[in-house]
Protein backbone atom coordinates (compact mmCIF):
# COMPACT_ATOMS: atom_id res chain seq x y z
CA UNK A 1 0.00 0.00 0.00
CA UNK A 2 0.93 3.46 -1.09
CA UNK A 3 -0.03 4.93 2.77
CA UNK A 4 2.18 5.93 5.72
CA UNK A 5 0.64 5.80 8.98
CA UNK A 6 2.05 9.23 9.61
CA UNK A 7 -0.21 10.14 6.59
CA UNK A 8 -3.62 8.31 7.82
CA UNK A 9 -3.45 10.06 11.22
CA UNK A 10 -3.09 13.25 9.35
CA UNK A 11 -6.03 12.39 7.18
CA UNK A 12 -7.84 12.23 10.46
CA UNK A 13 -6.54 15.47 11.92
CA UNK A 14 -4.71 13.38 14.80
CA UNK A 15 -1.77 15.71 16.69
CA UNK A 16 1.37 13.32 17.85
CA UNK A 17 4.01 11.77 16.16
CA UNK A 18 3.14 8.76 14.14
CA UNK A 19 5.95 6.53 11.96
CA UNK A 20 6.65 7.35 8.52
CA UNK A 21 6.95 3.56 7.83
CA UNK A 22 4.50 2.20 4.84
CA UNK A 23 1.14 0.24 5.97
CA UNK A 24 0.97 -3.24 4.53
CA UNK A 25 -2.84 -3.73 4.36
CA UNK A 26 -5.82 -2.74 5.92
CA UNK A 27 -8.02 -5.27 7.50
CA UNK A 28 -11.25 -5.95 10.11
CA UNK A 29 -10.91 -9.09 10.90
CA UNK A 30 -8.09 -9.57 13.38
CA UNK A 31 -7.50 -12.46 12.20
CA UNK A 32 -6.58 -11.79 8.78
CA UNK A 33 -4.03 -9.17 10.08
CA UNK A 34 -0.26 -9.93 9.06
CA UNK A 35 2.27 -7.60 9.75
CA UNK A 36 2.41 -3.90 9.33
CA UNK A 37 -1.23 -3.59 8.87
CA UNK A 38 -4.15 -1.09 10.50
CA UNK A 39 -6.83 -2.63 11.97
CA UNK A 40 -10.32 -1.24 11.90
CA UNK A 41 -12.53 -2.56 14.69
CA UNK A 42 -15.96 -2.35 13.36
CA UNK A 43 -19.37 -3.00 15.09
CA UNK A 44 -20.53 -6.52 14.82
CA UNK A 45 -22.08 -9.00 16.77
CA UNK A 46 -18.69 -7.82 18.94
CA UNK A 47 -17.72 -4.27 19.21
CA UNK A 48 -14.19 -4.93 17.38
CA UNK A 49 -12.51 -2.94 19.85
CA UNK A 50 -12.06 -6.19 21.78
CA UNK A 51 -10.39 -7.51 19.20
CA UNK A 52 -7.45 -4.91 19.17
CA UNK A 53 -5.14 -7.01 21.19
CA UNK A 54 -5.76 -9.65 18.94
CA UNK A 55 -4.62 -8.10 15.88
CA UNK A 56 -1.49 -6.96 17.68
CA UNK A 57 -0.34 -10.22 18.26
CA UNK A 58 -0.71 -10.48 14.69
CA UNK A 59 1.11 -7.77 13.12
CA UNK A 60 -0.70 -4.63 13.45
CA UNK A 61 1.13 -1.23 13.42
CA UNK A 62 -1.72 0.97 13.69
CA UNK A 63 -5.18 1.02 14.67
CA UNK A 64 -8.58 3.00 14.72
CA UNK A 65 -10.12 3.91 18.29
CA UNK A 66 -13.49 4.88 19.08
CA UNK A 67 -13.11 4.47 22.70
CA UNK A 68 -11.57 7.12 25.32
CA UNK A 69 -7.71 7.55 24.65
CA UNK A 70 -7.16 6.64 28.03
CA UNK A 71 -8.08 2.95 27.62
CA UNK A 72 -6.27 2.34 24.25
CA UNK A 73 -3.31 -0.24 23.96
CA UNK A 74 -0.25 0.16 24.00
CA UNK A 75 2.37 -0.91 21.02
CA UNK A 76 0.53 0.33 18.60
CA UNK A 77 -0.29 3.53 16.83
CA UNK A 78 -3.83 4.72 17.77
CA UNK A 79 -5.82 7.00 15.59
CA UNK A 80 -8.81 8.41 16.98
CA UNK A 81 -12.18 8.19 15.17
CA UNK A 82 -15.65 8.61 15.95
CA UNK A 83 -16.82 5.63 14.05
CA UNK A 84 -14.79 2.96 12.63
CA UNK A 85 -17.11 2.54 10.04
CA UNK A 86 -17.18 5.60 8.16
CA UNK A 87 -13.15 6.38 9.15
CA UNK A 88 -12.98 2.97 6.73
CA UNK A 89 -14.91 4.73 4.10
CA UNK A 90 -13.01 8.19 4.58
CA UNK A 91 -9.89 6.42 3.92
CA UNK A 92 -10.84 4.59 1.07
CA UNK A 93 -12.08 7.92 -0.14
CA UNK A 94 -8.88 9.60 0.58
CA UNK A 95 -6.82 6.69 -1.03
CA UNK A 96 -8.83 6.43 -4.53
CA UNK A 97 -7.99 10.06 -5.02
CA UNK A 98 -4.69 9.60 -4.46
CA UNK A 99 -4.45 6.38 -6.97
CA UNK A 100 -6.90 8.16 -9.30
CA UNK A 101 -8.18 5.01 -11.02
CA UNK A 102 -10.79 5.31 -13.11
CA UNK A 103 -13.94 3.53 -11.50
CA UNK A 104 -16.47 1.77 -12.84
CA UNK A 105 -19.51 0.72 -10.89
CA UNK A 106 -21.97 -2.04 -11.57
CA UNK A 107 -25.27 -2.76 -9.91
CA UNK A 108 -28.40 -4.97 -10.48
CA UNK A 109 -31.54 -7.45 -9.02
CA UNK A 110 -28.87 -9.96 -10.61
CA UNK A 111 -25.60 -10.49 -12.72
CA UNK A 112 -23.84 -7.93 -10.71
CA UNK A 113 -21.03 -9.83 -9.50
CA UNK A 114 -20.75 -12.45 -13.52
CA UNK A 115 -20.91 -8.76 -14.90
CA UNK A 116 -17.86 -7.36 -12.76
CA UNK A 117 -16.02 -10.30 -13.38
CA UNK A 118 -16.26 -9.63 -17.53
CA UNK A 119 -16.18 -6.34 -17.47
CA UNK A 120 -12.78 -6.53 -15.41
CA UNK A 121 -11.76 -9.76 -17.66
CA UNK A 122 -12.43 -7.07 -20.45
CA UNK A 123 -10.21 -3.75 -19.02
CA UNK A 124 -7.07 -6.17 -17.45
CA UNK A 125 -6.41 -6.86 -21.40
CA UNK A 126 -5.00 -3.15 -21.56
CA UNK A 127 -5.23 -1.80 -18.26
CA UNK A 128 -3.93 -2.14 -14.81
CA UNK A 129 -7.41 -3.68 -13.30
CA UNK A 130 -8.38 -4.90 -10.05
CA UNK A 131 -12.22 -5.61 -9.00
CA UNK A 132 -14.36 -6.52 -5.80
CA UNK A 133 -12.99 -9.76 -4.63
CA UNK A 134 -16.04 -12.00 -4.15
CA UNK A 135 -19.49 -10.00 -3.26
CA UNK A 136 -18.05 -7.52 -0.87
CA UNK A 137 -20.88 -5.28 -2.41
CA UNK A 138 -21.53 -3.38 0.69
CA UNK A 139 -20.55 -0.38 2.40
CA UNK A 140 -18.08 -2.50 4.01
CA UNK A 141 -16.64 -4.59 1.36
CA UNK A 142 -16.97 -1.52 -1.40
CA UNK A 143 -13.97 0.67 0.47
CA UNK A 144 -12.33 -2.58 1.77
CA UNK A 145 -12.12 -2.96 -2.29
CA UNK A 146 -10.38 0.24 -2.65
CA UNK A 147 -8.46 -0.16 -0.20
CA UNK A 148 -6.98 -3.33 -1.26
CA UNK A 149 -6.20 -2.68 -5.28
CA UNK A 150 -2.88 -2.42 -5.74
CA UNK A 151 -0.82 1.34 -6.45
CA UNK A 152 -0.17 1.01 -10.14
CA UNK A 153 -3.96 0.40 -10.82
CA UNK A 154 -5.50 2.01 -13.24
CA UNK A 155 -9.09 0.54 -13.45
CA UNK A 156 -11.07 -0.12 -10.37
CA UNK A 157 -14.13 -2.61 -11.13
CA UNK A 158 -16.74 -2.26 -8.31
CA UNK A 159 -19.53 -4.19 -7.99
CA UNK A 160 -22.11 -2.93 -5.38
CA UNK A 161 -24.96 -4.32 -3.98
CA UNK A 162 -28.38 -2.97 -1.86
CA UNK A 163 -31.48 -4.24 0.06
CA UNK A 164 -32.59 -0.66 1.05
CA UNK A 165 -33.12 2.72 -0.51
CA UNK A 166 -30.50 5.32 0.24
CA UNK A 167 -27.53 2.71 0.20
CA UNK A 168 -26.51 2.91 -3.41
CA UNK A 169 -26.62 6.33 -2.89
CA UNK A 170 -23.99 6.16 -0.24
CA UNK A 171 -21.80 3.71 -2.41
CA UNK A 172 -21.86 5.51 -5.32
CA UNK A 173 -20.97 9.21 -3.56
CA UNK A 174 -17.98 7.08 -1.45
CA UNK A 175 -16.79 5.92 -5.50
CA UNK A 176 -17.56 8.59 -7.99
CA UNK A 177 -17.81 6.29 -10.74
CA UNK A 178 -16.60 7.40 -14.21
CA UNK A 179 -18.95 4.70 -15.52
CA UNK A 180 -21.75 2.92 -14.47
CA UNK A 181 -24.48 0.02 -15.47
CA UNK A 182 -27.89 -1.25 -14.08
CA UNK A 183 -27.62 -5.38 -15.04
CA UNK A 184 -31.62 -5.84 -14.72
CA UNK A 185 -34.53 -4.17 -12.55
CA UNK A 186 -36.06 -7.76 -10.73
CA UNK A 187 -37.87 -8.45 -7.83
CA UNK A 188 -34.92 -8.78 -5.47
CA UNK A 189 -35.29 -7.13 -2.04
CA UNK A 190 -39.20 -6.38 -3.02
CA UNK A 191 -39.77 -6.65 0.26
CA UNK A 192 -38.08 -3.26 1.51
CA UNK A 193 -38.44 -1.40 -1.41
CA UNK A 194 -42.27 -1.57 -2.49
CA UNK A 195 -42.39 -2.33 -6.01
CA UNK A 196 -40.24 -2.61 -9.12
CA UNK A 197 -40.74 0.81 -9.45
CA UNK A 198 -39.48 1.33 -6.07
CA UNK A 199 -36.76 -1.04 -7.10
CA UNK A 200 -35.91 0.87 -10.29
CA UNK A 201 -35.40 4.43 -8.60
CA UNK A 202 -33.25 2.59 -6.04
CA UNK A 203 -30.76 1.21 -8.50
CA UNK A 204 -30.52 4.45 -10.36
CA UNK A 205 -28.69 5.57 -6.96
CA UNK A 206 -25.84 4.35 -9.04
CA UNK A 207 -25.46 7.33 -10.69
CA UNK A 208 -25.68 10.12 -7.70
CA UNK A 209 -22.43 9.72 -7.33
CA UNK A 210 -21.40 9.90 -11.26
CA UNK A 211 -19.30 12.23 -13.20
CA UNK A 212 -21.40 14.60 -14.90
CA UNK A 213 -19.63 13.75 -18.37
CA UNK A 214 -19.80 9.77 -17.60
CA UNK A 215 -21.98 6.84 -19.38
CA UNK A 216 -24.19 4.48 -17.76
CA UNK A 217 -25.50 1.35 -19.08
CA UNK A 218 -28.96 0.59 -18.85
CA UNK A 219 -31.33 -2.66 -20.26
CA UNK A 220 -33.26 -1.64 -23.60
CA UNK A 221 -36.04 -3.88 -21.70
CA UNK A 222 -37.07 -2.18 -19.09
CA UNK A 223 -39.23 0.89 -19.39
CA UNK A 224 -39.00 1.79 -15.76
CA UNK A 225 -35.90 2.78 -16.53
CA UNK A 226 -36.68 5.15 -19.41
CA UNK A 227 -38.18 8.33 -17.47
CA UNK A 228 -35.81 7.78 -15.00
CA UNK A 229 -32.39 8.05 -17.45
CA UNK A 230 -34.46 10.88 -19.97
CA UNK A 231 -32.72 14.11 -18.64
CA UNK A 232 -29.34 12.72 -17.33
CA UNK A 233 -26.24 14.77 -18.28
CA UNK A 234 -24.35 11.60 -18.37
CA UNK A 235 -24.46 9.29 -21.79
CA UNK A 236 -27.20 6.33 -21.33
CA UNK A 237 -26.59 3.69 -23.76
CA UNK A 238 -28.80 0.69 -23.60
CA UNK A 239 -27.93 -2.76 -24.48
CA UNK A 240 -30.20 -5.55 -25.58
CA UNK A 241 -30.89 -9.28 -27.23
CA UNK A 242 -31.44 -7.77 -30.60
CA UNK A 243 -32.25 -4.91 -29.71
CA UNK A 244 -30.80 -1.31 -27.99
CA UNK A 245 -27.50 0.79 -28.73
CA UNK A 246 -25.39 -2.47 -28.04
CA UNK A 247 -27.30 -5.42 -29.66
CA UNK A 248 -26.19 -8.71 -29.00
CA UNK A 249 -27.52 -11.53 -31.12
CA UNK A 250 -27.11 -14.68 -29.78
CA UNK A 251 -25.89 -17.76 -31.97
CA UNK A 252 -25.07 -20.92 -30.53
CA UNK A 253 -25.69 -21.59 -27.20
CA UNK A 254 -23.39 -24.92 -26.25
CA UNK A 255 -23.33 -26.83 -23.09
CA UNK A 256 -19.70 -25.12 -21.62
CA UNK A 257 -19.95 -22.10 -23.51
CA UNK A 258 -22.21 -19.58 -25.51
CA UNK A 259 -21.26 -17.64 -29.09
CA UNK A 260 -23.03 -14.20 -30.00
CA UNK A 261 -22.49 -11.42 -32.09
CA UNK A 262 -22.40 -7.71 -31.64
CA UNK A 263 -22.03 -5.01 -34.90
CA UNK A 264 -20.61 -7.86 -36.99
CA UNK A 265 -18.44 -9.26 -35.11
CA UNK A 266 -18.25 -12.62 -33.05
CA UNK A 267 -17.68 -13.01 -29.34
CA UNK A 268 -17.72 -16.31 -27.06
CA UNK A 269 -18.18 -16.30 -23.02
CA UNK A 270 -17.38 -19.81 -20.67
CA UNK A 271 -20.64 -20.01 -19.65
CA UNK A 272 -24.26 -20.66 -20.13
CA UNK A 273 -27.16 -18.78 -20.90
CA UNK A 274 -28.49 -15.75 -23.26
CA UNK A 275 -28.77 -13.84 -20.19
CA UNK A 276 -24.83 -13.96 -19.56
CA UNK A 277 -24.82 -12.34 -23.14
CA UNK A 278 -26.80 -9.55 -21.77
CA UNK A 279 -24.18 -9.10 -18.96
CA UNK A 280 -21.25 -9.50 -21.78
CA UNK A 281 -23.15 -6.86 -23.45
CA UNK A 282 -22.01 -4.68 -20.29
CA UNK A 283 -18.68 -5.38 -20.40
CA UNK A 284 -18.34 -4.38 -23.98
CA UNK A 285 -19.90 -1.53 -23.77
CA UNK A 286 -17.31 -0.43 -20.66
CA UNK A 287 -14.21 -1.90 -23.20
CA UNK A 288 -15.53 -0.05 -26.13
CA UNK A 289 -15.85 3.10 -23.96
CA UNK A 290 -12.45 2.79 -22.49
CA UNK A 291 -11.14 2.68 -25.93
CA UNK A 292 -10.16 -1.38 -26.05
CA UNK A 293 -10.04 -2.55 -29.89
CA UNK A 294 -12.55 -5.86 -30.85
CA UNK A 295 -9.84 -8.21 -30.63
CA UNK A 296 -9.18 -6.86 -26.90
CA UNK A 297 -12.69 -6.97 -25.74
CA UNK A 298 -13.05 -10.74 -27.40
CA UNK A 299 -9.78 -12.36 -25.92
CA UNK A 300 -11.32 -10.50 -22.43
CA UNK A 301 -14.36 -12.63 -22.47
CA UNK A 302 -13.14 -15.67 -23.57
CA UNK A 303 -11.07 -15.88 -20.86
CA UNK A 304 -13.25 -14.71 -18.08
CA UNK A 305 -12.54 -16.24 -14.84
CA UNK A 306 -16.00 -16.25 -12.98
CA UNK A 307 -16.39 -16.15 -9.28
CA UNK A 308 -17.30 -19.82 -7.62
CA UNK A 309 -20.66 -21.47 -7.33
CA UNK A 310 -22.81 -19.42 -10.19
CA UNK A 311 -24.17 -22.12 -13.30
CA UNK A 312 -21.17 -24.01 -12.10
CA UNK A 313 -20.85 -27.68 -14.26
CA UNK A 314 -19.57 -30.48 -11.90
CA UNK A 315 -19.09 -34.14 -12.36
CA UNK A 316 -20.98 -36.88 -10.53
CA UNK A 317 -20.82 -40.91 -10.16
CA UNK A 318 -21.85 -42.44 -13.53
CA UNK A 319 -21.67 -39.66 -16.09
CA UNK A 320 -24.10 -37.88 -14.17
CA UNK A 321 -23.59 -33.65 -14.90
CA UNK A 322 -24.90 -31.28 -12.08
CA UNK A 323 -25.50 -28.06 -13.10
CA UNK A 324 -25.05 -26.24 -9.65
CA UNK A 325 -26.47 -22.42 -9.00
CA UNK A 326 -26.87 -22.52 -5.27
CA UNK A 327 -25.51 -19.38 -4.26
CA UNK A 328 -28.95 -17.60 -4.54
CA UNK A 329 -32.20 -17.85 -6.31
CA UNK A 330 -35.19 -15.41 -7.22
CA UNK A 331 -37.81 -15.40 -9.44
CA UNK A 332 -36.16 -13.86 -12.98
CA UNK A 333 -32.75 -15.41 -12.27
CA UNK A 334 -34.72 -19.08 -11.64
CA UNK A 335 -36.78 -19.13 -14.65
CA UNK A 336 -34.05 -17.96 -16.44
CA UNK A 337 -31.76 -20.44 -15.49
CA UNK A 338 -34.73 -23.20 -16.01
CA UNK A 339 -35.18 -22.23 -19.73
CA UNK A 340 -31.13 -22.28 -20.16
CA UNK A 341 -30.77 -25.55 -18.90
CA UNK A 342 -33.85 -27.14 -20.74
CA UNK A 343 -32.66 -25.96 -24.08
CA UNK A 344 -28.97 -26.98 -23.54
CA UNK A 345 -28.10 -30.37 -25.58
CA UNK A 346 -27.29 -33.43 -22.93
CA UNK A 347 -27.44 -36.89 -23.52
CA UNK A 348 -29.35 -37.79 -20.69
CA UNK A 349 -32.86 -36.93 -19.16
CA UNK A 350 -32.95 -33.73 -17.45
CA UNK A 351 -33.38 -33.17 -13.56
CA UNK A 352 -34.36 -30.16 -11.27
CA UNK A 353 -34.18 -29.49 -7.70
CA UNK A 354 -35.17 -26.28 -6.83
CA UNK A 355 -35.22 -25.09 -3.19
CA UNK A 356 -37.28 -22.12 -1.49
CA UNK A 357 -36.27 -18.54 -3.04
CA UNK A 358 -36.53 -16.54 0.14
CA UNK A 359 -37.65 -12.79 1.28
CA UNK A 360 -39.90 -12.47 -1.89
CA UNK A 361 -42.50 -10.87 0.59
CA UNK A 362 -46.57 -11.21 0.54
CA UNK A 363 -46.32 -12.27 -3.28
CA UNK A 364 -44.22 -15.06 -2.84
CA UNK A 365 -46.71 -18.27 -3.02
CA UNK A 366 -47.54 -16.85 -6.49
CA UNK A 367 -44.14 -16.05 -7.97
CA UNK A 368 -43.08 -19.99 -6.94
CA UNK A 369 -46.20 -20.76 -9.13
CA UNK A 370 -44.84 -18.80 -11.78
CA UNK A 371 -41.70 -20.78 -12.31
CA UNK A 372 -44.52 -23.59 -13.68
CA UNK A 373 -44.30 -21.82 -16.70
CA UNK A 374 -40.58 -22.45 -16.98
CA UNK A 375 -40.54 -26.41 -16.86
CA UNK A 376 -41.13 -27.48 -19.96
CA UNK A 377 -41.66 -31.09 -21.86
CA UNK A 378 -37.89 -30.74 -21.46
CA UNK A 379 -37.53 -31.84 -18.30
CA UNK A 380 -38.10 -35.62 -16.56
CA UNK A 381 -38.35 -35.23 -12.86
CA UNK A 382 -38.23 -32.09 -10.49
CA UNK A 383 -37.71 -32.48 -7.07
CA UNK A 384 -39.31 -29.43 -4.50
CA UNK A 385 -37.66 -28.53 -1.37
CA UNK A 386 -39.16 -26.54 1.11
CA UNK A 387 -42.51 -24.76 2.32
CA UNK A 388 -43.09 -22.05 -0.25
CA UNK A 389 -42.18 -24.45 -3.25
CA UNK A 390 -45.65 -26.22 -2.46
CA UNK A 391 -47.34 -23.71 -4.42
CA UNK A 392 -45.14 -25.09 -7.74
CA UNK A 393 -45.99 -28.80 -6.55
CA UNK A 394 -49.57 -27.97 -6.85
CA UNK A 395 -49.25 -25.86 -10.09
CA UNK A 396 -46.82 -29.07 -11.75
CA UNK A 397 -49.37 -31.80 -10.60
CA UNK A 398 -52.26 -29.83 -12.21
CA UNK A 399 -50.31 -28.90 -14.87
CA UNK A 400 -48.93 -32.50 -16.24
CA UNK A 401 -49.35 -35.74 -15.52
CA UNK A 402 -46.46 -36.88 -17.21
CA UNK A 403 -43.77 -34.74 -15.20
CA UNK A 404 -42.62 -37.01 -11.87
CA UNK A 405 -42.62 -34.33 -9.07
CA UNK A 406 -41.61 -34.94 -5.37
CA UNK A 407 -41.84 -32.23 -2.84
CA UNK A 408 -39.71 -32.03 0.57
CA UNK A 409 -39.64 -30.27 3.62
CA UNK A 410 -37.17 -28.19 4.48
CA UNK A 411 -36.05 -30.43 7.17
CA UNK A 412 -36.39 -33.61 5.07
CA UNK A 413 -32.46 -33.18 3.19
CA UNK A 414 -31.44 -36.16 3.70
CA UNK A 415 -34.97 -38.15 2.62
CA UNK A 416 -34.08 -35.59 -0.59
CA UNK A 417 -30.69 -36.79 -1.22
CA UNK A 418 -32.23 -40.15 -1.14
CA UNK A 419 -34.62 -39.88 -3.42
CA UNK A 420 -32.51 -38.20 -5.81
CA UNK A 421 -29.70 -40.91 -5.72
CA UNK A 422 -32.86 -43.36 -6.38
CA UNK A 423 -34.06 -41.72 -9.61
CA UNK A 424 -30.83 -40.75 -11.13
CA UNK A 425 -29.74 -42.71 -14.25
CA UNK A 426 -26.54 -43.04 -16.20
CA UNK A 427 -25.78 -39.75 -18.00
CA UNK A 428 -28.71 -37.58 -16.84
CA UNK A 429 -28.43 -34.32 -16.25
CA UNK A 430 -29.43 -32.33 -12.98
CA UNK A 431 -29.96 -28.64 -12.27
CA UNK A 432 -30.12 -27.56 -8.64
CA UNK A 433 -31.43 -23.91 -7.75
CA UNK A 434 -32.48 -22.29 -4.34
CA UNK A 435 -31.69 -19.25 -2.16
CA UNK A 436 -28.11 -19.99 -0.28
CA UNK A 437 -30.56 -20.14 3.11
CA UNK A 438 -31.56 -23.58 2.03
CA UNK A 439 -28.65 -25.26 2.15
CA UNK A 440 -28.68 -27.11 -1.23
CA UNK A 441 -24.54 -27.11 -1.27
CA UNK A 442 -24.95 -29.73 0.95
CA UNK A 443 -27.22 -31.73 -1.47
CA UNK A 444 -24.73 -31.38 -4.18
CA UNK A 445 -21.69 -32.62 -2.40
CA UNK A 446 -24.05 -35.99 -1.64
CA UNK A 447 -24.57 -36.03 -4.88
CA UNK A 448 -20.35 -35.99 -5.73
CA UNK A 449 -20.31 -38.51 -2.76
CA UNK A 450 -19.18 -42.10 -4.51
CA UNK A 451 -21.37 -44.54 -3.04
P1 LIG B 1 -25.73 -11.04 -5.44
O1 LIG B 1 -26.92 -10.14 -5.19
O2 LIG B 1 -25.80 -12.31 -4.68
O3 LIG B 1 -24.42 -10.33 -5.31
P2 LIG B 1 -25.30 -10.83 -8.27
O4 LIG B 1 -26.17 -9.72 -8.72
O5 LIG B 1 -23.88 -10.54 -8.05
O6 LIG B 1 -25.91 -11.53 -6.99
P3 LIG B 1 -24.47 -13.05 -9.93
O7 LIG B 1 -23.79 -13.65 -8.76
O8 LIG B 1 -23.64 -12.52 -11.03
O9 LIG B 1 -25.48 -11.93 -9.42
O10 LIG B 1 -25.49 -14.09 -10.55
C1 LIG B 1 -26.42 -14.76 -9.72
C2 LIG B 1 -27.45 -15.47 -10.56
O11 LIG B 1 -28.30 -14.50 -11.18
C3 LIG B 1 -26.91 -16.27 -11.72
O12 LIG B 1 -26.52 -17.54 -11.36
C4 LIG B 1 -28.08 -16.30 -12.66
O13 LIG B 1 -28.99 -17.29 -12.26
C5 LIG B 1 -28.73 -14.95 -12.46
N1 LIG B 1 -28.35 -13.93 -13.45
C6 LIG B 1 -27.11 -13.56 -13.83
N2 LIG B 1 -27.13 -12.57 -14.72
C7 LIG B 1 -28.42 -12.27 -14.93
C8 LIG B 1 -29.09 -11.30 -15.74
N3 LIG B 1 -28.44 -10.44 -16.53
N4 LIG B 1 -30.43 -11.28 -15.69
C9 LIG B 1 -31.10 -12.11 -14.89
N5 LIG B 1 -30.54 -13.05 -14.12
C10 LIG B 1 -29.21 -13.13 -14.12
MG1 LIG C 1 -22.79 -10.52 -6.34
Amino acid sequence: MKLTVKEIATVFDQAGDFPDSTLHQVEFDSRKITAGDLFVPLAGVRDGHEFVQAAIDNGAVATFWSRPLSEAPAGISVICVPDALKALQKLAVYYKEKLQPKIVAITGSNGKTTTKDLTAAVLSQRFVTYKTQGNYNNDIGMPYTILHMPEDCEMLVLEMGMDHAGELQVLSELAQPDAAAITIVGEAHIENLGSREGIAKAKMEIISGEKADGVLFVPEDEPLLRPLTANLTQDVRTFGLDAGDIRGTVLAEHREKTVFAVAGETFEIPVIGAYNVKNALIAYGFGQYFGLTTTEIRQGLATVSLTKNRTQWLEAPNQVRILSDVYNANPTAMGLVLDTFGKLPTSGRKLAVLGDMLELGPDSKAMHRSMADHITADYDVIFLYGSEMTALFHALTEKDADLTVYHFDKENKAALIQMIKGELRPEDSILLKGSNGMGLAEVVAALQEVS
